[in-house]
């Protein structure tokens, strides 16, 4: 049996369907029939040549997929949850070894010296089906599995391995307190899980920054108490909008989730006095940006930055899919769906900032 993906060649070039063989199904792994995958603004920067990625490649890694096969010893869930044929499941958008020196004496499986990424690795080698942008994805040893509720949608699920799970561990990292001002800049994927998160964790008022009224029709959808679009206001203005909004001090916490580095500089001016400063989607190289050092000092600010995420912190964003999914329009976040053969229309659409997430239902 074969499986047809989507091959990614290179920044410019068409996406190639190709097909590869079913890979035997080892101790550990498991062996996935893809149901949807979203693009990730990771995707794009790969797609428009912003970073570079091994060719050729089967890009996806925000996916949700039902059991095709188990192997050996792969039969339950983190949890505990039996795993069988057919049961829906998400899973870490990596494996870690387990074994080396991120994993064992830093408590960081997430920067494993060996970590092995879905839709990030080339496609050359067995087990071939590596990324979500195909009709199989193989999941190998060392990855957190979790069974989905029948209660959730494909849509509400997707992307919550990439978007959801890394927002989970910047809020745990950069730390929310009960009654935080917090300003999210960008209201993208994670900006919004940022902010519906941030409601539910105490966070006294939530702005959020972006240039897009649609998006920021969803922050508000969300939870955002207030929306501020920064093409419409200079930054003189948004700065003054947000000391206002905050009884005149300036935000608790500041977080990054635009990725354009030229959003941070300005949102370390919107912190108060030993504000902290929370920076996730420079995640492409020469994010540089200018930084005067007297104002991190004498405002005593925390700046600190995340990569990927733990087990845990799927497991947590899972909980709150579930526990928040009839509150919040997970499903309508997904606003276009196409299928392989269409992926170049997709991610075309999805550069273009018509779309908000693009699903890929294979
Ligand atoms: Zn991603
Ligand atoms: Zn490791």
């Amino acid at each position: 049996m074969k499986a047809k993906a989507a091959v990614f060649l290179g920044a410019g070039k068409p996406f190639e369907i190709q097909e590869f063989p079913l890979p035997r199904v080892e101790p550990e792994g498991i062996l996935v029939k893809v149901r949807m995958s979203t693009i990730c603004g990771s995707d794009l920067h790969t797609w428009q040549g912003k970073r570079e990625a091994p060719l050729p490649i089967i890009l996806g890694h925000e996916i949700v997929g039902e059991i095709q096969e188990i192997g050996e010893g792969a039969d339950r869930d983190v949890l505990g949850n039996p795993l069988a044929k057919g049961d829906r499941i998400t899973w870490t958008i990596m494996a870690s070894c387990g074994k080396c020196y991120y994993c064992q004496m830093k408590q960081l499986p997430q920067k494993c010296l060996y970590l092995f990424k879905y839709g990030h690795e080339s496609c050359q080698n067995p087990p071939y089906l590596n990324g979500g942008l195909a009709e199989y994805i193989y999941i190998r040893p060392g990855t957190g599995i979790f069974k989905i509720p029948e209660e959730l949608s494909d849509e509400e699920v997707t992307p919550i391995n990439c978007a959801l799970a890394t927002v989970v561990n910047g809020l745990e990292t950069i730390g929310i307190e009960l009654g935080d001002n917090v300003v999210v800049q960008g209201a993208g994927m994670l900006g919004i899980n940022a902010v519906a998160m941030l409601r539910e964790r105490g966070a006294e008022k939530i702005i959020a920054l972006d240039i897009d009224q649609q998006r920021l029709k969803f922050a508000e959808e969300f939870g955002a108490d207030e929306v501020i679009n920064v093409n419409q206001t200079n930054p003189t203005e948004t700065l003054s909008l947000v000391k206002d909004l905050t009884g005149g001090y300036g935000a608790d916490v500041v977080i990054e989730v635009s990725g354009s580095p030229g959003v941070i500089s300005q949102g370390i001016e919107m912190l108060r006095v030993g504000g902290r400063y929370l920076l996730i989607g420079t995640v492409f190289p020469k994010a540089n940006f200018m930084l005067d050092g007297y104002v991190v000092t004498t405002k005593t600010i925390t700046i600190k930055g995340i990569h990927n995420y733990q087990v845990r912190h799927l497991g947590e964003g899972l909980d709150f899919v579930i526990r928040t999914h009839n509150k919040h329009p997970f499903n309508r976040l997904i606003t276009h769906r196409f299928n392989l053969q269409e992926v170049d229309q997709a991610f075309a659409l999805s550069a273009s900032g018509q779309a908000f997430r693009v699903g890929i239902v294979p």
